[in-house]
C-alpha cells in the first residue's frame, strides 16, 4: 500500500515559522515521561555518557541528562529554540561559528556540558563531536520529511559508538486521516532502516491519543520506544 506522507515536506523555514509564532506544542515542560522510565536501559551502568539530541528543540530532558553528570550535544535549525533553551534552563552560554559549515553556529554552556549546533541535522557528522555513547530521539524521526528517512538512519548509524545505545520513539496512527508531522513512521520502516546495523528491541509502547491528537482527526495513536544497540 502507498504510503500517503511518502512526499509531505516541511521545509525548514516552516518550522522557524513555527517557532517564531510559538507553535511549539510538541514541546514538554518535563523531562519526557518514556526517557525517564527507559533511562536505565540507555545508561546500562554508565556515567558521563555522551548522549546525541537530533532535532533538539529545547527539550528539557538536555538539562536533565546534563546535571545527571552526562554531555549532551544537540544539533536544531531554530536559533530562537536554542536561546529559549538555555535562557529557560539558567545556564549563561556562549556562541561560535562552525568553520566546516557555512552559516552555521554552536551555542555552549559555559561549563561545555551542552552544545547545541544551529545547523541543518544533514549538515553535522561524527568529524565534529565524534560518535555517541546514546541517542534520544523523540520528535526528531517522526520530524523529518519521509523522504529523508534514509539519509537519517545512516546519518545516526554513524554517530554511534560501538557501546551506543539509541533510544527510539516513534508515533503510529492511520495516515490517511493526518498529514503530519509528527509522521507515521511504521514498525516496518525502523527495522527495514536499521537492521542491518542494529540490533532493535521493543521496551514499550502505549497509547498516545490525546484529545488534542483526536481533534486532528486521528482514532487511534500509539507511541512506540525502541531500543537500538549496535550488533556486534
Ligand atoms: N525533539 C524536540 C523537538 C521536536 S520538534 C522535542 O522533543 O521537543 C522537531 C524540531 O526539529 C523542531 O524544533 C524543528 O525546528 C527542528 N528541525 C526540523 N527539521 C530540522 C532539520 N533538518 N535540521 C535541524 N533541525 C530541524
Amino acid at each position: 500500500m502507498p504510503d500517503p506522507q511518502e512526499n509531505q515536506v516541511m521545509t525548514l523555514e516552516e518550522w522557524e515559522s513555527m517557532w517564531q509564532r510559538g507553535m511549539t506544542g510538541f514541546h514538554q515542560p518535563t523531562v519526557y515521561r518514556l526517557l525517564q522510565i527507559n533511562i536505565d536501559k540507555v545508561l546500562a551502568g554508565r556515567t558521563g555518557v555522551k548522549f546525541f539530541f537530533p532535532l533538539c528543540g529545547k527539550a528539557v530532558d538536555m538539562k536533565w541528562l546534563a546535571d545527571m553528570g552526562h554531555t549532551v550535544v544537540g544539533v536544531e535549525i531554530s536559533e530562537k529554540a536554542i536561546c529559549e533553551f538555555f535562557e529557560e534552563s539558567k545556564m549563561s552560554y556562549s556562541e561560535e561559528p562552525v568553520p566546516t559549515i557555512p552559516g552555521a553556529k554552536v551555542f555552549r554552556n559555559a561549563e561545555k556540558t551542552v552544545s547545541l549546533y544551529q545547523c541543518d541535522i544533514y549538515c553535522f557528522s561524527s568529524s565534529l563531536e565524534g560518535q555517541f555513547g546514546a541517542i534520544w530521539d523523540r520528535g526528531a524521526f517522526v520530524a523529518i520529511n519521509p523522504k529523508d528517512r534514509p539519509k537519517y538512519a545512516a546519518l545516526m548509524v554513524s554517530l554511534m559508538a560501538p557501546d551506543c545505545r539509541f533510544l527510539l520513539d516513534t508515533m503510529l496512527y492511520n495516515p490517511e486521516r493526518y498529514s503530519g508531522p509528527p509522521f507515521c513512521v511504521p514498525n516496518e520502516q525502523v527495522h527495514s532502516l536499521f537492521e542491518s546495523y542494529c540490533d532493535i528491541e521493543p521496551l514499550q509502547e502505549e497509547d498516545a491519543l490525546t484529545e488534542d491528537f483526536k481533534n486532528w482527526g486521528m482514532d487511534y495513536l500509539i507511541e512506540k520506544i525502541h531500543l537500538l544497540v549496535c550488533k556486534s
